[in-house]
């Protein structure tokens, strides 16, 4: 059985060091999008440049036939135009016309037919013009670039390196569609998947676009993200069984080393576990007959290399990480084999256990009550349990409940500290408390000389009006002991009389003070011949 803060810390461990696993999916997935991202904007890069180089290739022809042949139209400038349209370069036709348009001559291979898709575009910083074209022979787009010579118009039309749809999906990445358009909107070609992806919302795709230098054409394309994670898939499953071992790994690395690590948790729950939270008895003497009349236990923590912790160092600790309850238990146990013995000896002595506020939220501590106590040596009618007031009860029925039960039992139940919280006489009295154990800070008021400490009387008198038992904590002087026996309180506790003690010197001074009836103690204070003496520790 583990801790609540061993438990918290082992699993979030366990959560911290499976993170990356799940980080590993985002991861790859961010990285092949952003390398995808850049290979598809490189191909419309190079889509772009290849088209710009066939439009430069097909204006230097243009340029070169006019060069070669400045005069349109004579029979040396038809014969120039025809070796360009039949050579290696990608000039199909050229044509002259008037300004007007109207045709003035051209090569003799191909009459174009041809219709301008769209009113023709500029070309930055040239004096040509270009426009899209359809028609003609082959029925296909062609581009046209027109450039004014003299007061006539010189046109020399060029395929399109793409002229159709599958050419252009197959310049670009496996499952991308691809399209082609003037700046002006006019589309040139489109790949057969363009329209289904660019229609599509649910399918997520990564785009690019590019921009033929001073051409005024477009290149888009779109890759669906689909196409990328089956390319991914396999990566990505491998790379996280990887790192899902690794985590594993350095889980139980981690989960190790917080183990072995002594924090105050670890070693608190460790120190319950091996005993070493040891029962101390405050003996409480009873002011009238010097006898003593029970204990408190109190712990100690005695650590193995023999130091001893004050409960002032870990009982809030344990209280707030819930250790406090398998601590108690373990008390219990200790306390049922220490006094057992003495218990049946005396059965007028009383043990008083202290508990915390979470014993009084469900009847779990009834239970363990019973079956530590039940049919032992330590009569249930000899134990107090001790309630703090210093934090209100946060589940009033269930602490009810447990003090229902523990009445029900014969065990007494004892408010600690009392005067320090926030109760008040109807709250103590509906608790049905049967003590009423007076903090030391009211006993501290007693100082010599003191003649009255009102609110310690007030205290004393509430005792007496709601009928129940009192115990005065820590007793020091001999005024104190005087001024509280004055004051009809009975029992007390403190180091006038003794510290908390080991078991064995508890009991052996319980013999010695209450193993002879009738025995008279020797007084410290000769004016109060039936006092008890000062007890030393034993
Ligand atoms: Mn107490």
């Amino acid at each position: 059985m583990h801790s609540k803060p061993l438990r918290a810390v082992t699993i979030a461990v366990g959560i911290v060091a499976l993170l990356p696993v799940l980080a590993v999916g985002p991861l790859l997935d961010y990285h092949a999008r952003s390398d995808a991202q850049a290979m598809v904007q490189a191909r419309t890069d190079d889509l772009a440049r290849r088209i710009k180089a066939g439009a430069d290739a097909a204006l230097a022809t243009l340029d070169s036939v006019l060069v070669r042949a400045p005069a349109l139209c004579s029979p040396s400038f038809v014969a120039a135009a025809q070796a360009a349209v039949e050579g290696a370069g990608l000039v199909r036709a050229i044509v002259v016309s008037e300004a007007t348009g109207a045709p003035v001559c051209q090569d003799a291979a191909t009459p174009p037919d041809l219709t301008e898709l769209a009113p023709p575009l500029a070309i930055p910083g040239r004096s040509e013009q270009v426009a899209v074209v359809s028609g003609g022979v082959a029925g296909t787009s062609m581009l046209k670039f027109t450039k004014p010579f003299g007061s006539r118009l010189v046109a020399a039309y060029a395929p399109l390196l793409f002229s159709d749809g599958d050419e252009l999906a197959a310049a670009l990445p496996e499952g991308a569609a691809g399209r082609i358009a003037l700046t002006n909107g006019v589309v040139v070609v489109t790949s057969a998947a363009w329209d289904s992806l660019s229609a599509t919302a649910a399918e997520p795709v990564l785009s690019a676009a590019s921009i033929s230098g001073e051409l005024p054409f477009r290149i888009s394309a779109l890759l669906p993200l689909s196409a990328l994670a089956a390319e991914s898939r396999f990566a990505h499953v491998t790379i996280s069984v990887l790192v899902l071992l690794l985590s594993i790994a350095l889980a139980a690395l981690a989960i190790g080393v917080v183990r072995r690590t002594r924090l105050p948790a670890f070693e608190l729950e460790r120190a319950i576990r091996a005993g070493e939270i040891r029962p101390y008895y405050q003996p409480v003497v009873n002011l009238v007959t010097g006898r003593v009349s029970g204990c408190e236990v109190l712990c100690r923590w005695e650590r193995r290399d023999g130091t001893v912790v004050s409960p002032s160092a870990f009982i809030d600790y344990a209280e707030t990480t819930g250790l406090a309850i398998p601590m108690t238990l373990s008390l219990m146990k200790q306390v049922r084999e220490d006094l057992g013995e003495l218990c049946v000896e005396q059965p007028e002595l009383t043990v008083s256990i202290n508990l915390f506020d979470k014993h009084f939220s469900d009847s779990r501590v009834l239970d363990d009550v019973r079956s530590i106590f039940g049919g032992s040596r330590i009569g249930f009618n000899q134990l107090v349990f001790e309630i703090t007031e210093r934090h209100p009860l946060d589940r009033i029925t269930e602490a009810h409940g447990v003090i229902a039960g523990l009445h029900k039992l014969g065990a007494r139940v004892a408010m600690d500290d009392t005067g320090t919280g926030h109760s008040n006489l109807a709250y103590l009295q509906t608790l049905g408390v049967d003590v009423l154990k007076i903090d030391r800070i009211f006993i501290d008021m007693i100082l010599p000389g003191t003649t009255a400490v009102p609110v310690l009387d007030g205290l004393i008198r509430m005792a007496r009006d709601l009928n129940t038992d009192v115990v005065a904590e820590g007793v020091e002087t001999e005024e104190q002991l005087h001024y509280l026996r004055a004051r009809g309180v009975t029992d007390a506790q403190g180091y006038l009389f003794a510290p908390a003690l080991r078991a064995e010197a508890y009991c052996r001074l319980v013999r010695a003070l209450n193993g002879a009836r009738g025995q008279k103690l020797a007084f410290s204070s000769s004016d109060s011949p039936d006092a008890p003496a000062a007890i030393s520790a034993a």
